[in-house]
Parts: C-alpha cells; sequence; structure tokens
C-alpha cells in the first residue's frame, strides 16, 4: 500500500462517520501524490499525519433561556487546527447541521486556504447546532452571551480569533463582542466582522463575494477574457452572494439568479441588488418570493419543486458560476447540466459547494475551476486585515482595503497557478492551491519542530 493511502486509511479509521471532514481530506491528500514523488521532506517528518489531527477540538455545553422562559441546550465547537503560520483564525457557523464532522472539515479546509493568503494566520473554526431562524433578537442576543462564556477562555487577539460564517453577521459578532469584553475586561481584536464603531474594517462585509469574483477574473484574464457581457449564475442570498452579484455588476457581467434554503429566483434582466438586499439585510428573513413584488418579471422556484436532489439554480443557462451557499450544494449532474448549457467558468463563494465527482467534471472538461480554499480566501484574508488594523489602533479608507484585497486575490491566483504548472498540471488550480498550501504549512512545521 502507498504511503498515502495508508495515512488515509489510518485518518479514515480515526474519522469514522465524519463524511464532509473525509471528503475534504481526501481531496488535499489525493492532490499530493505528485508533491511526495518528488519530496522526501514531508514523510520523513510525518506532516501529513500531523496536520490532519487537529490541535485541540473543544466542545461545550450552550445553555440558555428562549422568549418564554424555558432552557434550550445547544452544542457549542472550536476547532483549533494548526497555529504553524499564525494565531487560529477561521469563523463561527450557526446552523442545526453543524456537527464535529462539519468544524472539522472547515477548520481544516481553513489551514489551507489562510496559508494561501500569505498572511500570518493559523486555522480554525467553530459554532453551534443553534437554527438563528425564527429567533428573537433577544434570544439571538442571550445564545451568543451564552456561546462566549465558554468560548471566552479559549481565544484571544494572539490566540485565536473568530469571525462570522453561516448564520453569523455583524449583529450576533457584537453581542459575542460585548460579553467577551464584560468576561475579560479587554478591548482587543479578539474577532473580526465587526461593526464599523467599533473596530471592525472597511470592505470586510465585501470581501468574500468581492475576492471571489476578483479570482475569477484573474482566471480570465489568463485566457485573455474578461466579464463584458457575461451572464451568471449565483446561489445563495447571503453576504457572500450579494456580493459576488454586486462586483459582477460592477465588472460588466448579469447575475441572473440566487437562493436560500426555500427556493430561488431567476430575473433574467439581471438580479436588482436594492430589492435583493432590502430582503436579506433586514434580519428579518423575509422569503425570496417577496422580490417579485418590486421584479414581477422575475420567475420563484419553490424548493418543494425543485427535481429530486436538485439545486434548480444550475440548470439556468450561463457563461459562469458562483456557487456560493454552503457544502455540496452542487453534484455530478448539476456540473454536467453548466457544461452542456455552456458554462465556462466556476468560482467558488462557498466552502466545498461542489462534491468530489462535481469537481473531476469540471476538470476533465478543463474549464476554468476556481476551489473554494483558494477563491473564498478573500472573506479571511480582510478579516486579518482588520486585526492589523485593531493592532495598530488605525482604520485604513475603503479603497485601501479593497486594492490589497485585489492584490491578495490576485497572489493567490498566481501562487495556485504555477504551482500546478510546476507540477505538470496546468490550470489544475485544485492541485496547485493544495500543494502551494501545504508545502507553505508543512515548511514551517519543519522549522518549528516536532510538536
Ligand atoms: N467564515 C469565513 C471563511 O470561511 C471567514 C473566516 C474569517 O474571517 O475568519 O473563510
Amino acid at each position: 500500500m502507498s504511503y498515502l493511502s495508508d495515512v488515509y486509511e489510518r485518518f479514515q479509521r480515526t474519522n469514522k462517520n465524519e463524511t464532509e471532514f473525509c471528503q475534504a481530506a481526501k481531496e488535499v491528500l489525493d492532490s499530493l501524490d505528485i508533491l511526495f514523488q518528488k519530496e522526501n521532506k514531508y514523510q520523513k517528518n510525518a506532516i501529513l499525519e500531523r496536520i490532519v489531527e487537529p490541535e485541540r477540538l473543544i466542545t461545550f455545553r450552550v445553555a440558555w433561556f428562549d422568549d418564554a422562559g424555558k432552557i434550550q441546550v445547544n452544542r457549542g465547537f472550536r476547532v483549533q487546527f494548526n497555529s504553524t503560520l499564525g494565531p487560529y483564525k477561521g469563523g463561527l457557523r450557526f446552523h442545526p447541521s453543524v456537527s464535529a464532522s462539519i468544524i472539522k472539515f472547515l477548520g481544516f479546509e481553513q489551514i489551507f486556504k489562510n496559508a494561501l493568503t500569505g498572511l500570518p494566520i493559523g486555522g480554525a473554526k467553530g459554532g453551534s447546532d443553534f437554527d438563528p431562524k425564527g429567533k428573537s433578537d433577544a434570544e439571538i442576543m442571550r445564545f451568543c452571551q451564552a456561546f462566549m462564556s465558554e468560548l471566552y477562555r479559549h481565544i484571544g487577539a494572539c490566540i485565536d480569533v473568530p469571525a462570522g460564517d453561516i448564520g453569523v453577521g455583524g449583529r450576533e459578532i457584537g453581542y459575542l463582542y460585548g460579553q467577551y469584553k464584560r468576561l475579560t475586561g479587554l478591548y482587543e481584536g479578539v474577532l473580526t466582522g465587526k461593526k464599523l464603531l467599533w473596530g471592525g474594517s472597511l470592505a470586510r462585509t465585501e470581501a468574500t463575494g468581492y475576492g471571489s469574483v476578483y479570482f475569477a477574473q484573474n482566471m480570465l484574464k489568463d485566457r485573455y477574457q474578461d466579464f463584458e457581457g457575461k451572464t451568471a449564475v449565483v446561489s445563495g442570498a447571503g453576504n457572500v452572494a450579494i456580493y459576488t452579484i454586486e462586483k459582477l455588476q460592477q465588472l460588466g457581467a448579469k447575475a441572473v439568479t440566487c437562493s436560500d434554503s426555500r427556493g430561488f429566483i431567476y430575473d433574467e434582466q439581471g438580479i436588482d441588488l436594492a430589492t435583493l438586499k432590502e430582503l436579506k439585510e433586514t434580519g428579518t428573513n423575509q422569503s425570496l418570493e417577496d422580490y417579485l413584488q418590486k421584479r414581477p418579471h422575475a420567475k420563484y422556484t419553490a424548493v418543494k419543486d425543485y427535481r429530486e436532489g436538485r439545486n434548480e439554480v444550475w440548470s439556468v443557462p450561463c457563461d459562469i458560476a458562483f456557487p456560493s451557499a454552503t457544502q455540496n450544494e452542487l453534484n455530478q449532474e448539476d456540473a454536467k447540466e453548466l457544461l452542456k448549457n455552456g458554462c465556462t467558468l466556476i468560482s467558488e463563494g462557498a466552502n466545498m459547494p461542489s462534491t468530489p465527482e462535481a469537481v473531476d467534471v469540471f476538470l476533465d472538461a478543463g474549464i476554468m475551476y476556481g476551489p473554494g480554499k483558494a477563491a473564498n480566501a478573500g472573506g479571511v484574508a480582510v478579516s486579518q486585515l482588520e486585526m492589523a488594523q485593531n493592532a495598530s489602533m488605525l482604520s485604513w479608507s475603503f479603497d485601501e482595503v479593497d486594492n490589497k484585497l485585489k492584490e491578495i486575490m490576485a497572489n493567490i491566483y498566481q501562487q495556485a497557478a504555477s504551482t500546478a504548472e510546476e507540477f505538470d498540471k496546468k490550470h489544475n488550480l485544485v492541485v496547485g492551491a493544495n500543494i502551494a498550501a501545504f508545502r507553505k504549512v508543512g515548511d514551517a512545521m519543519i522549522e518549528q519542530g516536532v510538536y
């Protein structure tokens, strides 16, 4: 048995039933074969065996009172996966699907994503199976306070810096930050994604969506193309999707879809951003169907009317596609349909949105494919810029942050593309991104000694 499959087999045994974590690890391991054939130092130093094992996984009880005065109990998680390149860094996700497997897959991806940014941040992730849907503002606040009442002892501006993810935005970061401050007496950059009045960075809200479009722009440029006149499909209707659509429009493309857990909108004339923002940024979680009140020509399809197991967004004809909702939202059938309809570029704003079979379809077809850990790294990159501003007690202008973001996304693309070429895998950004990130973390681990 080869070394890599031996490591993976042991990994599977220790992480039984953790499907998403196994999926994320396998994708990275599969990319490393060609590196290990050339380089012996990673095997000698057991980098792979160490990198797939979190430095620490914290799980905790979160008990809180709902509005009826009843005690509710949820489970909280924080995986501090790898601190080789800097303090642990990664978001918090509040969603009923959150489990150890989901948090470990996200934390594992975060190590490589953060390494690709070139900034000094390690990899982490956290969250809870708490479902923010239908909760009052007071319930959200009590939950966040209860969550931080345990988390505060594990984090700090130079230790571990959480941020948002699905279900955690500016409001939640505010309640979490307030509680951290009360418990520790410290006013420090312990969280990112903060509001502007109390230490947030301009352009952090836009960063993941804008970054994913900048990444796509770099892929296009390499093939002497741009966005002008291109039709885009986008999934999701959160922060990432909204600012993906905004940047696409600014650069001359027409984004025609968005979606949430209940259905999707197809607006042939292009999504009207003001209407979408009004629906989704008010915090009332309105249905996308209400979009039709202002844009009656658009079409809404409810999830219950979707063809079995399919996200209908991917059946809309397009030139470019931006999966910006959640993991495994795009399967092999979807990938084939996208190709059949003429799609030539995928840039992943979400974490691991394409299944492994879908990724194979894209790579086999040789279309431009930007994997999440490279394409959506703009969010965490600007989080690190927020940390830098907090540490220096300064704040930078929108353009200053946005220009740095553009530069970071161009660098990530260059690293992934040139590493792919170095290993005779031209245009395979999965292999390029995985090897480039693994080498950085692996080399630093060797230099820092066994731990
Ligand atoms: N949750 C985002 C991600 O998946 C951002 C993390 C951060 O800003 O720390 O990268």
